[in-house]
């Protein structure tokens, strides 16, 4: 229970979160042992699913704005809202789907009026299923203090100044140093970021920490990343665009684009040659 806890999110019009954080094990899974097979649990016994329709039908006679309903399979944040124009996007994990029915009504009393003993059964509630949470398929160790950038306080600044609406949605980390060892040809292009929806991490190339990288240019790298986080890929005619409008609208608003494209363009040949640390 003490993993999970709420924010207040004045700024970013998200109102309520239920942060649920899965917590570290003490000690590495031991070797060898063949994991549990996982079982969905059943709904009990008595209890209908609750289903997407009906779920929606009942956040929208709760609350007094129009509401829209998006099922998420989020690995961290289990709750939260959104305000979009003039609705409110309610945003919760599928485990919601087929909760019983007093769950539901602790649910919207947690949406409705933030009732702090609400959120401690849904927090119970959320505990018990916590084996349909996805997990990260690997467990990636997190890097984020480079010999020149420091990728949390970047993310925190980025978050802070240009995505509060990101507010501790994504992990980072630097990516792993090409092998030093072996001929390689030389590089044609470069990823600086990378943004993995299913694990909710970006990583950045370790290209980017050296001294002659400024630290704006990587910011706005963590920056472009981000926002991968916050404005989904939209699909279109089967095709995925990971750029969609909307996109490209808030990346081009940020202050630094133009002098970030510029110095990309001057500098790409830097990036292009970098092997590694020595
Ligand atoms: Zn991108």
């Amino acid at each position: 229970m003490d993993s999970i806890h709420e924010r207040w999110h004045p700024e970013s019009g998200m109102q309520l979160v239920l942060d649920f954080t899965a917590p570290k094990p003490a000690t590495p899974p031991a070797p060898r042992v063949p994991p549990t097979p996982r079982v969905p649990p059943a709904p009990a016994a008595g209890r209908p699913p609750v289903g997407r329709a009906r779920l929606l039908g009942r956040i929208r006679r709760a609350l007094e704005v129009p509401a829209d309903l998006v099922v998420t399979d989020n690995r961290r944040t289990m709750i939260s809202t959104k305000k979009r124009g003039g609705r409110l996007e309610v945003r919760l994990h599928h485990m919601f789907l087929d909760a019983p029915d007093e769950v539901v009504e602790e649910l919207l009393s947690y949406l409705t009026e933030g009732d702090p003993r609400a959120s401690h059964r849904i927090g119970r509630f959320i505990e018990e299923n916590r084996d349909r949470i996805k997990r990260r398929g690997r467990r990636v160790l997190l890097r984020t203090s480079g010999e020149h950038h420091d990728l949390e306080e970047l993310l925190e600044t980025v978050t802070r100044e240009h995505l509060p609406d990101a507010k501790d949605g994504a992990s980072i980390t630097w990516g792993r140093c090409p092998p030093k060892k072996g001929r390689r040809r030389r590089r044609r292009s470069i990823r600086l970021g990378t943004y993995t929806h299913e694990s909710q991490l970006i990583r950045i190339h370790p290209a980017l920490d050296q001294a002659v990288v400024p630290r704006f240019f990587v910011a706005f790298v963590v920056f472009h990343e981000l926002l991968h986080h916050v404005v989904p890929a939209r699909e279109v005619g089967g095709r995925f665009d990971h750029h969609p409008p909307e996109f490209k609208r808030r990346e081009r608003a940020h202050p630094d684009y133009a002098a970030a494209v510029r110095w990309e363009a001057e500098n790409l040949d830097l990036l292009l040659r970098f092997r590694g640390r020595s």
